[in-house]
């Protein structure tokens, strides 16, 4: 078996996080190195390494990845404006390999992203 990923751990109580909200698919915690004033993670339980590997099966999950993310930025007031971001790759700034949604909020974002 392959060794587990940070998430893994981190959904497994094996490292501490905040943990925003929690289903039997995902886990949403805040990120350890926010990059806004609101940085969470929406990560499913069940590893996908990236959305390059995504498959048809895995539909129903991406979707329920994005309510939760549009979920969380509401009830936590970014009703104004957050975005969601799925890096994919090295040259995206991927750095862990299990796909989670990035969910930012709470100051103007810039276009294009850097
Ligand atoms: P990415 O670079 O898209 O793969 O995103 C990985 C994210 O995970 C980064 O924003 C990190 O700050 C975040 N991260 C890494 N380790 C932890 C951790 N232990 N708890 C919370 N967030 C983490």
């Amino acid at each position: 078996m392959s060794e587990k990923t940070i998430f893994q751990k981190i959904a497994d109580g094996e490292i501490p996080a905040k943990i925003e909200f929690q289903d039997e698919q995902c886990i949403c915690i805040r990120d350890i190195s926010p990059q806004a004033p609101l940085h969470l993670l929406v990560i499913p339980r069940r590893v996908i390494a990236h959305l390059s590997v995504a498959e048809q099966a895995d539909a129903a999950l991406l979707g329920h990845l994005l309510l939760v993310a549009r979920d969380m930025a509401l009830k936590l007031g970014f009703a104004d404006g957050f975005r969601t971001v799925i890096n994919n790759g090295p040259m995206a700034g991927e750095t862990v390999p299990h796909l989670h949604v990035h969910v930012l909020g709470g100051r103007q974002m810039g276009w294009p992203p850097g």
